[in-house]
């Protein structure tokens, strides 16, 4: 297969730091946004069973579909891809994932492409909106897409269904209309004085006093009151699933931060967990915890250069920082502050990369 155009191909070892599913994911995106052909080897070698997993093989496959890209080797368990796009379509999309796949990361392939495309677009993904290892839906909505649109990204996403882990059976659409002026650069210093805090545990097809015992821990550690302890009215045939999550609303940010009830887990395991996910952003001054590090990295790489603070800089961040770099005339710093990591982002002189 030649690289179209001449443009420099990417070649990519999978294995690279972190070595997971975010590097093909990240490399997707980028390929189709920049036009360059891209060459991954080892794909998710450090993983108990490598390759591609259903749920990356709809990546890649939603990926061709936006931007007719010629592929090779998208096939379950292969450890290499080749991907040569074309130019990304603007349209209306509907992508299915298998049930127990998350539409949240096929969403973190395309949306990006799509925010430079010359046109809106439609996306309608169905399979799991909740999952563990994934953004769930509302960390995206209330987190993640008021940084874009901070950014002057114009996107809109909504909850037609909830799918949880294994079940899936979610419905999720997302509205993207590009703007000519790309996106702005983002500075995010502080978090600012917290307006908001409170907890919810969603459950479908689960007893409510699962629900109740989990809310009953936060409020006991936290000090919340019942009013920011919440159970929102869901339909029940939308199980089985139990998850719980605190959202932190911030003068400058919002975090969501969230845990997955299963089998053979206690309510008050949930909880804890959910806490000793909480207590190193709270703990610290950052803007952001390390998942919106992560998911801010490529928003504000593709703006050209900007900063914000996080409270850990996971290796998963850092491989996908390199990965970022391979494709853009962009670099990535980190430092540590008191109290919070800054993650900077400059352009590089032409031929400097
Ligand atoms: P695999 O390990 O199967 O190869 P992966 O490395 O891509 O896949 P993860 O490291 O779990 O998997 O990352 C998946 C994505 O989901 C990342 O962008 C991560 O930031 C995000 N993510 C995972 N859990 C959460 C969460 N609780 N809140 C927000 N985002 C999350």
């Amino acid at each position: 297969m030649g690289d179209k155009n001449n443009i420099k191909a990417v070649s990519l070892d999978g294995s690279q730091g972190e070595g997971g599913g975010q590097i093909l994911r990240t490399s997707l995106a980028l390929s189709m946004l920049t036009g360059r052909p891209l060459r991954i080897e080892n794909i998710r070698a450090r993983r108990a069973k490598p390759g591609l997993m259903r749920q990356h093989l709809v990546c890649v496959q939603a990926a061709a579909a936006i931007s007719g890209a010629e592929v090779e080797g998208a096939e379950l368990g292969s450890q290499q891809l080749a991907f040569t796009p074309g130019p990304v379509k603007a349209g209306d999309y509907r992508f299915a994932i298998s049930s127990a796949g998350s539409c949240t990361l096929v969403l973190q392939t395309v949306l990006p492409p799509l925010l430079f495309a010359d046109a809106p677009s439609r996306i309608e993904l169905s399979g799991g909106t909740h999952n563990p290892m994934a953004p769930p839906f509302h960390f995206l909505e209330r987190a993640w897409l008021p940084l874009l649109r901070r950014m002057g990204g114009e996107v809109e996403l909504s909850l037609r269904r909830h799918g949880f882990y294994p079940a899936g059976g979610g419905e999720v659409t997302a509205h993207v209309v590009p703007q000519s002026g790309g996106l702005r650069p983002l500075h995010l210093s502080e978090r600012g004085e917290l307006r908001e805090a409170y907890a919810e545990s969603l459950v479908a097809g689960v007893p409510r006093s699962v629900a109740q015992r989990e809310l009953e821990v936060l409020g006991r550690v936290l000090s919340w009151s019942g009013e920011q302890l919440r159970t929102p009215a869901m339909r029940q045939n939308e199980g089985p699933g139990n998850v719980l999550m605190a959202t932190l609303g911030f003068e400058h940010v919002t975090e969501v931060f969230t845990e997955f009830g299963e089998r053979g887990r206690s309510a008050e395991e949930v909880a804890q967990r959910l806490l000793a996910e909480m207590r190193p952003y709270r703990d610290s001054t950052a803007a952001v915890g390390p998942h919106l590090c992560d998911q801010l990295a490529l928003l504000v790489a593709l703006a050209g250069e900007g900063h914000y603070t996080s409270s850990e800089i996971t290796e998963h961040s850092r491989t996908n920082f390199r990965v970022i770099q391979q494709f853009l005339p962009v670099s990535f710093r980190t430092e540590a502050l008191e109290g919070a990591w800054k993650v900077s982002v400059a352009a590089t002189m032409p031929g400097s990369g």
